[in-house]
């Protein structure tokens, strides 16, 4: 084996950070992922699948793109190959989070109403996210709402408030104070991002429009710089058996019981073993085939929403084809399992965390 000077984690490859957006009903969350969405699907290049199983893929190459006017105060040079964000931002992934220890969390948006400020299920989400220690940034939505706003669509946020009147960036800058103070009452010393010198002491608050995209460029740049500069131990790619989490099982017309997941860990491959809870403890199964979204402009018919693919490498969101599914549980881990004893430890995992769940049940 020939060393070379270089550092370990230099030569690694890393996977895609995953981000879940939680905050208050309301406040913007699916309005924000939408926006997102658009900017991937927007800047997409032919044969590159940006829309996954429950999740979406913002390609590193479209937030350097973005993040090139912001060279100054954010210097991006990403090793990551982009950021996946968990779709579904309602209440069921906020419960499965609670569940699973934040095992598929990376790092964390928090979207906060910068006119409305902190609201019950913003502290929940905030407790949750310091008690499973998931790194955090705030976006501070619809700032196009603060009085005397003049939007300029998709611009980054420091451009846009550098045009605003001075009432106006006062007003803004009042709102920020009160979310520092806020997240200052539950322990977190918080700047406006581009205020901030050591990113380990300070939560960064990004102020955005998920209406008029004003500060996704900063919001993106700052989820994947941190993100790599942060996890890069735990982002490492490995290529042993595929870990991962049920978001969702669902009856399919003609393919019965599917599970979709997120695949955080190793490789999935069509044929593989895989072990997961349901009611009655865990399941063991084969997988028969796993199932990603057709890009939108390629979907013939509704029944054709589906690419047939032999292996997914981590991070990605899957639909898994299998028989016996039919009493999965949302929100428990996956594990592929490939020989007696993987699939005896496996088991043995699965049934803990099913143990747990029963108890957090039971008390509530
Ligand atoms: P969620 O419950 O957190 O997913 O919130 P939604 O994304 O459904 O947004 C709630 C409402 O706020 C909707 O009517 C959105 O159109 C609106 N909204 C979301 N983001 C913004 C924003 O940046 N500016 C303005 N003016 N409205 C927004």
């Amino acid at each position: 084996i020939k060393l070379s000077g270089t550092s370990r984690i230099e030569e690694q490859k890393l996977r895609q950070p995953i981000v879940v957006v939680m905050g208050h009903v309301d406040h913007g969350k699916t309005t924000l992922l939408d926006k997102i969405r658009g900017t991937s699907v927007a800047k997409r290049e032919p044969g590159e699948i940006t829309q996954h199983v429950g999740a979406s893929v913002v390609p590193s190459r479209v937030i350097e793109q973005l993040a090139e006017p912001l060279k100054k105060i954010i210097p991006v040079k990403l090793k990551i190959p982009g950021l996946l964000f968990i779709d579904t931002p309602g209440h069921e992934l906020f419960m499965n989070m609670r569940r699973i220890g934040g095992a598929i969390s990376d790092f964390s948006i928090l979207v906060v109403d910068i006119i409305e400020g902190f609201k019950e299920q913003t502290v929940e989400s905030l407790q949750l996210l310091r008690a499973r220690k998931v790194p955090f940034l705030v976006a501070a939505n619809k700032i196009d709402k603060i009085p005397g706003w003049k939007p300029y669509p998709n611009e980054a946020f420091i451009n846009s408030y550098a045009k605003q009147s001075q009432r106006t960036k006062e007003l803004l800058d009042e709102r920020i104070y009160h979310l520092m103070g806020e997240l200052g009452r539950y322990g977190f010393n918080s700047d406006r991002f581009d205020r901030i010198k050591d990113f380990t002491r300070t939560v960064s608050i990004v102020p955005v429009s998920a209406k008029t995209g004003e500060g996704i460029p900063e919001l993106l740049a700052m989820l994947a710089g941190l993100s790599q500069q942060y996890l890069k131990d735990r982002l490492i790619f490995t290529s042993g058996n595929a870990k991962g989490v049920v978001l969702e099982v669902k009856e399919m017309p003609g393919l019965g019981n599917t599970i979709d997941v997120i695949i955080y860990d190793g490789i999935l491959r069509k044929g593989d073993t895989i072990v997961l809870g349901s009611a009655e403890g865990p399941i063991v199964t084969k997988v028969r085939n796993l199932l990603m979204p057709k890009p939108l402009q390629e979907i013939r018919s509704p029944e054709d929403k589906f690419l047939s693919v032999d292996e997914v490498v981590a991070a990605v969101g899957v639909k898994i084809v299998a028989p016996d599914l039919d009493n999965a549980v949302a929100g428990t881990q996956l594990y592929v399992a490939n020989t007696p004893e993987e699939i005896e430890d496996a088991k043995n995992k699965i049934l803990e965390e099913l143990s747990k769940i029963k108890i957090k049940t039971d008390k509530s």
